[in-house]
């Protein structure tokens, strides 16, 4: 059976890990509303996705 031959020290380990997630999750502006959103998504903060409502947001 393939196995490792030995064991990774926790050093190594935490070395490779330390280049995990370095950079943020990439944002996009609404056109709507000109938020930072996440792209493909719909807007959080005025709840459309290409110029159409999808959710409703209440306001106030
Ligand atoms: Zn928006």
């Amino acid at each position: 059976m393939a196995n490792p031959k030995h064991k990774i020290s926790r050093a190594r380990r935490d070395k490779r890990r330390s280049h995990h997630k370095l950079t943020p999750p990439n944002l996009s502006v609404c056109p709507q509303c000109h938020e930072m959103k996440l792209p493909h998504v719909t807007c959080l903060n005025c709840g459309t996705y290409k110029g159409k409502a999808i959710i409703a947001v209440e306001e106030g």
